[in-house]
């Protein structure tokens, strides 16, 4: 038997052998003079350079996507069509997405800018004229956590020239804000008794943090809590953004996070949102974002670009960056519920971090394998929860593969019924989020509180599925809501015909 054809299992690293920590050299790479104090993916950088190295990471995946019309080298000075914000959530990569946004666009730190300036700095001009920090408390969620509202306005104080947007995860289910970005509140409601989803309208009887409670609680794994904040909050981010003028919305998932919410992502179902978890560009008001009129985009203003400029910087530089600049972390807890499992989220993040230990190069691997991917499938609207596209034809697919029960309908729901299923405006991760079952009971996280699952409140936003968007090209009324429909025993049994077994 030749070498080769060894086994595997007996020889571990057969495939992958692990390599030195740096190589041939304790010397930085770049000035090839100092000793190194850092090693990124098998390289040492020293500080001088590591410093220059993070910053033009950080621009180079940021710069290209100011203006209008996105470009690679620019010659031409950035010019936003309209405001920043910062979504900040205390964790190490907004902490260091912050701070380089405040050095390079707010008070510009000419130490950082004099080396690498070029004729294109934004060194004279402010390039935002507003930069405005979103910060979304999620402590309300769980029912013991520390709330850091108090620590994150006091890094804004300490830096100046932000503007602090504080919001709660419970905004999302509080009318009241709903109105005061501009919008028409509609309390809905869903059945989550029933795989149908059958949409209700609700009475505005419970506050934001019960009906955000009620939601959490009525969710059926800790995967699909963790997901829905997740969701819950970037949505937040995003109308918030759109309230205050923006153009952009930067965000500091690292590389690291990155490869963590890709994987994790995939894992959930949400294959065909591999683009938009890296990048994407959303309106609030438009079916859409996939497909837009190109003639039109070069006249009109671009929708809400959502960037995440740290996605080439791991989370080892991020922690040096913020070691050497002096940065306080104030920390984003770990999203766990007592007495739960740790759902995929968190045993991804665990994988991916103990994978970059060993094997640094596997993370941006992920990364870059996720960059060139593109998801097979048309775009059918968008979804209500999560704000990102439909793919289309997946209502029929599951329709065909779905063992569901049902509730005889005979019971009268106490409130008025808007659409028989909430499904067909849902994408496939999100349907997963609030119809996937565990194998344990779920159990109620907030134990004092009362809910009613049949009566589960949603998001303000998805208010949207009664006015639903003119698509371009199509006549008023056109709009058409697909709902799913019962199949008989005879299709069914004809769907699974070839999986059958012959009765003895
Ligand atoms: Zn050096
Ligand atoms: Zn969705």
């Amino acid at each position: 038997m030749s070498d080769s054809c060894g086994n595997p299992a007996t020889e571990t690293e057969a495939l992958m052998p692990r390599r030195r920590k740096f190589d041939k050299t304790k010397i930085c790479v770049k000035c090839k003079t100092n000793p190194g104090s850092l090693i990124i993916r098998h390289a040492v950088y020293c500080k001088e350079c590591f410093v220059p190295l993070t910053t033009h990471k950080f621009r180079r995946s940021l710069e290209p996507f100011v203006n209008a019309k996105p470009d690679g080298p620019r010659r031409t000075a950035l010019k936003p069509q309209g405001n920043l914000l910062v979504g900040f959530s205390g964790g190490l990569g907004s902490t260091v997405l912050l701070d380089l946004v405040h050095r390079y666009y707010v008070v510009p730190d000419k130490a950082l800018i004099q080396d690498d300036g070029g004729s294109h700095h934004p060194r004279h001009e402010r390039v935002w004229k507003r930069v405005v920090v979103g910060y979304v408390e999620v402590c309300d969620a769980f029912p013991s956590m520390v709330e850091r509202m108090s620590d994150v306005r006091a890094i804004m104080e300490g830096y100046g020239g932000f503007e602090f947007v504080p919001l709660r995860i419970q905004d999302a289910f509080d009318p009241c804000w709903w109105k005061k970005i501009g919008r028409d509140p509609v309390n809905l409601g869903v059945d989550m008794t029933d795989e149908a989803l059958k949409l209700l309208r609700l009475e505005e009887s419970t506050s934001p943090l019960e009906a955000m409670r009620s939601y959490m609680a009525s969710l059926p794994t800790t995967t699909a809590r963790s997901t829905a904040l997740q969701t819950l909050t970037r949505v937040l981010l995003q109308y918030t953004a759109q309230a205050n003028d923006c153009s952009h919305l930067v965000l500091g998932t690292s590389l690291t996070s990155l490869a963590v919410s890709l994987i994790s992502g995939v894992a959930h179902g949400g294959g065909f949102h591999v683009r938009e978890e890296m990048q994407e560009e959303w309106t609030a008001d438009q079916s859409s974002d996939r497909e837009v009129d190109v003639a039109k985009k070069a006249t009109k203003r671009h929708g809400l670009r959502i960037i995440r400029p740290l996605r080439d910087v791991g989370m080892k530089e991020c922690g040096a960056w913020s070691w050497w600049m002096g940065l306080k972390v104030v920390g984003r807890e770990n999203w766990e519920w007592p007495g739960f499992k740790p759902g995929i989220g968190a045993l991804t993040k665990a994988f991916i971090v103990g994978l970059e230990k060993d094997y640094p190069s596997t993370v941006s691997t992920i990364v870059r394998t996720c960059g060139k991917l593109s998801p097979k499938g048309i775009v059918e609207g968008k979804c209500i929860s999560c704000e990102r596209p439909i793919q289309s034809g997946i209502q029929d697919w599951q329709a065909r593969i779905s063992i569901r029960s049902r509730h005889n309908g005979d019971e009268q729901a106490p409130f008025e019924e808007v659409a028989e299923s909430l499904s067909p405006f849902l994408c496939y991760p999100c349907r997963i989020t609030l119809t996937s079952r565990s194998t344990r009971p779920i159990l109620n996280p907030f134990p004092n509180s009362n809910h009613d699952v049949s009566l589960t409140p949603l998001p303000m936003w998805t208010g949207r599925v009664l006015h639903p968007p003119k698509t371009s090209g199509s006549e008023e009324g056109d709009a058409e809501i697909v709902v799913g429909r019962t199949l008989a025993r005879s299709e069914m049994k004809n769907a699974v015909k070839e999986f059958l077994l012959q009765d003895e």
